[in-house]
């Protein structure tokens, strides 16, 4: 599925498409089928009223659907209990399935951990675009979630930096989502120096991670 030359693995764009050194996977937060390359597809919290989840049934059983979401909770949009049914219907769909959970939450990030403990899905729920404190990242590790780096990284390396080499290697993934000024390749860069190891060795983690819980 990767390019033996593609050794940035971008796990959540809505801008990027795979190139000669670059794997993305695209975020669709519709339930059109992209012509080309893997995707995941889901119903984004902000979207909760006003999309039904049966629309997307063929999307999600599409061989290049690799994930459901991004789905989750944000607590900038209405109806925190309609986002929740909404989210859950998403992560029953993800375990029917067998492909991992790519989740967008804001400010909700104990309601998914409540979710995931009440839940106890089998595969994999990926936090994505994390930015926050130490404490919550580590309650998200704790309870088991993967979690993903982007431009809040990149803005928040100074507060990051004191706990992201202690964040096990093996629950990491990186992202650009819609942020067409991030490079991959800055967040990679800023990522190793921060864990203290070669941008290839953290490439090649990733790309382990990604072929242990999306192949
Ligand atoms: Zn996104």
């Amino acid at each position: 599925m990767i390019g033996s030359a593609q050794k940035y693995l971008d796990i959540h764009t809505h801008r990027a498409v795979s190139g000669p050194d670059v794997f993305a996977l695209q975020s669709c937060l519709s339930s059109a089928i992209p012509e080309t390359g893997f995707f995941s597809a889901g119903i984004h919290p902000q979207d909760a009223g006003s999309v039904d989840c049966k629309e997307f049934e063929n999307v999600w059983n599409d061989p290049r659907c690799l994930a459901v979401g991004e789905c989750g909770m944000d607590r900038r949009y209405p109806d925190l209990p309609k986002q929740t049914a909404v989210f859950r219907i998403q992560a029953q769909q993800a375990e029917i399935l067998h492909k991992p959970l790519l989740i967008h939450s804001v400010r909700t990030h104990e309601e998914i951990i409540r979710a995931a403990k009440e839940l106890a899905p089998s595969v994999p729920w990926i936090i994505h675009g994390f930015r926050g404190k130490e404490r919550t990242l580590f309650s998200l590790l704790d309870a088991g979630f993967f979690v993903s780096f982007g431009a809040g990284l990149l803005k928040d390396a100074g507060n990051m930096e004191p706990f992201f080499s202690r964040i096990p290697a093996e629950r990491i993934f990186f992202e650009t989502d819609a942020d067409g000024a991030t490079d991959i390749r800055a967040v990679y860069a800023l990522a190793a120096s921060m864990r203290g190891m070669a941008v290839d060795d953290l490439c090649n983690t990733v790309r382990e991670n990604f072929r242990r819980i999306f192949q």
